[in-house]
Formats: structure tokens, sequence, C-alpha cells
């Protein structure tokens, strides 16, 4: 099989070696007899690859499971925006969000259903062409939250913000989780969809700080309540267990070859590859992103200057090899998205494609 470069944000691309072996699991488990389809979730394989992923997700976040939980949900990283306030913004608290795109949008619409929402910062004036320069989270919020990279904007926290000791702070990093260095000990809970860059979809990944349980109001529903699922040992029902079957794989798959700091070089070796070639053409490319440090190395997203331009360069893209250079339907232009899994080879064949193009 001819593999595509595969630039889509997500579901997006896998390492060939974790899809061969969840092929082969998807017909037999080890030597069990059983495809992985088939196998209980409260029996002992599936315990074995549920325990497993856990674990390799804790040590490669750097986190004790004395301290945090770990949760595979279902509902994606949007039921989180709603699951979220649910658990910890009492009505008459106040939650604090960072708003630096759409993502940020759709967590505070939700977060509103529950209690009072203020910004402590945000970067719309400039359509979120950069992270906002400045901001105030205050003392006694009910929790600061923020998302560490925007998938859409291409704009990505490379520092974290500091919150008033005392207030829970809150991450959505659905799209750069394990792909940049980070200190996760500062949050209070961490979610990602994993379709982006730790697996399929079908789960999300939820890591929360055991302290915060005691918040939980026991009135709502059992299925969304932090409480229960910590109380069930994260079993409370039928998991997504093939997607956690895939999200194990792909964690071992990071760990062999050299975990996060080995991964987040190669990162940035692709981003800038692509973000030099872009920069040589100011009058060809215009890239989002107007702070450069602001720049996500996840997701590259950038126009170019004549959009009369655009279909040509997209079906040359894709006569190389290359799929899924579409921007997000919501601001156009382009978006080469650069996970974990995503070659280097194809972030230079996109580069080498930018001077091409750019020439013509
Ligand atoms: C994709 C994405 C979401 C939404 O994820 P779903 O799993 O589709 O619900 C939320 N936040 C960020 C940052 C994302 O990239």
């Amino acid at each position: 099989m001819k593999r595509i470069y595969n630039f889509n944000s997500g579901p997006a691309v896998l390492p060939v070696e974790v899809l061969e072996e969840a092929s082969r699991g998807v017909l037999e488990l080890g030597k069990s007899g059983v495809s992985v389809l088939e196998i209980g979730h409260r029996g002992k394989d599936y315990e074995a690859i549920h325990t497993e992923a856990r674990e390799r997700l804790l040590r490669l976040m750097e986190l004790s499971a004395e301290e945090y939980e770990v949760f595979f949900l279902g509902g994606g990283a949007s039921m989180q925006f709603a699951m979220v306030p649910m658990n910890f913004l009492p009505a008459n608290g106040t939650a604090e969000f960072l708003h630096t795109g759409e993502w940020s949008t759709k967590a505070m619409a939700e977060a509103r259903r529950f209690g009072g929402v203020r910004m402590a910062g945000a970067s719309e004036a400039t359509r979120f062409d950069r992270l906002p320069s400045e901001w105030k989270f205050t003392r006694g919020a009910s929790y600061a939250h923020i998302t560490t990279n925007n998938t859409i904007e291409g704009t990505q926290w490379k520092a974290i913000p500091e919150v008033p000791a005392g207030v829970p702070f809150f991450a959505d990093a659905s799209s750069d989780i394990l792909g940049v260095k980070r200190d996760y000990s500062k949050f209070d809970l961490i979610y990602a969809g994993a379709q982006k860059n730790l697996g399929p979809a079908g789960a999300t990944v939820v890591v929360l700080r055991k302290s915060m349980l005691a918040r939980v109001p026991s009135t709502i529903p059992s299925i969304w309540s932090f409480a229960t699922h910590a109380k069930a040992g994260a079993l409370y029902n039928t998991p997504p267990v093939f997607a956690v079957y895939v999200l194990g794989l792909n964690l071992k798959w990071l760990e062999s070859v050299g975990g996060v700091s080995a991964i987040v070089e190669k990162n940035e070796r692709k981003a800038a590859l692509v973000y030099e070639a872009l920069d040589e053409f100011p009058g060809v490319y215009d890239p989002t992103v107007k702070v450069k440090e602001d720049r996500s190395t996840m997701n590259i997203t950038f126009r170019l200057l004549d959009a009369n331009r655009e279909a040509d360069f997209l079906g040359g893209s894709r006569a190389l090899g290359m799929d899924g250079l579409q921007g997000h339907r919501s601001v156009g232009g382009f978006r080469a998205s650069l996970y974990n899994a995503f070659p280097e080879e194809g972030a230079q064949v996109l580069a080498d494609y930018l001077r091409r193009f750019a020439g013509r």
C-alpha cells in the first residue's frame, strides 16, 4: 500500500506499526483465540489493556497514579466542554477562560449553562491571529481554563500562564497532548479527544487530580460525574474498548521512539521546515498567525495572497500524494497538521512543494 502524506487535523495519521499491530489484534489478541473486538470489558485481557494504557499515559505525562485519575470516556472533547463545568462550576461560581478561538468559544458556551463565565484574556479583537498578550485570573475563581493548542487558528501556548494559588487549572489539550514540552503537573484537569495526537476517534482522555473529586456535587447524573467514574475504578460502564486498545499501542510506539522529548525535537524540526518555506515567500504565502512565538508546531495555518490559486495549490498537493491540507471550514485557507505520527519526510515534501509552487 502506498501511504499518502496525511495532513488531516483529526482523525489523523497514526504510525504504520500501530496500524499493523491493531490489525492483528482485530483478528486475534495475542494467543487468546478472540478478537479485541470480542472481549469483555471486565475480563483480564481488557484489564491489561486499560491498565497499561493508563500507566503509559501517566508515565509520558510525568504524573503519578497516586495524584491523578485517568478516564477513557466517550463523547469527545466536546462532551468535556459540558461535563467539566457540570462537575466543577457551581451556579454561583465563575469559570475563567483564555479565549483563543473556536474551541474556547464552545467551551465557554457550555460553561455558561452551569454558572458564571469570565474571559481572563482574549485575542478575538485580532481574529485569533495570535495569543492574548495579557491576561488576569482572579483569586477565588471556580477554575481557570486554557486551550493549549488552537487546532483551527494555529496558535499554541509554549509557556503556560500562571494562575493564582488555589484556583484549579484546567486544559483542553486535544491537539498537542504529548506533542510538546509541557509540565502537566501545573494542571488539575487535562482533557483531550484521542483522535488528534493520541490515537483513533472514540476515546477521550481525562486526567484529573484526585483532590478535585471532593468538589463534585452528588446531584448530577451518574454517567457525567467524575466521582462515579473514580469510584468504579474508571470502569463504570463499557469503555470504548477498541479505541483504548489502539491508543495504548500508540503510546507504546511513542515510548519506543524515545518518548516525549524525542518526539518534540522531531515535531520542532517538521514545523520549522514548513514555516521556513512559507516565510521565504511573503509575496505568495500569508501565515495566519502574526506573532511567531505563538505559532503552533502541530497545526500550521496559512493562506495564499492570491486566493484564485487555492484550487491549483490543493490539486498540485494531491498529485504529490499529500492530503488534508484544506483549512477548517470556518476559516478557509490551508492547514498542515503535523502530529507526532506525521513523518518528517512528509514535512520536507510539503516544504519543497511550497517553494516550487511559489516559483511558478
Ligand atoms: C477537535 C477539538 C475539540 C473537539 O473534539 P471532539 O472530540 O470532536 O469533540 C475540542 N478542542 C480542541 C482543541 C480540538 O482540537
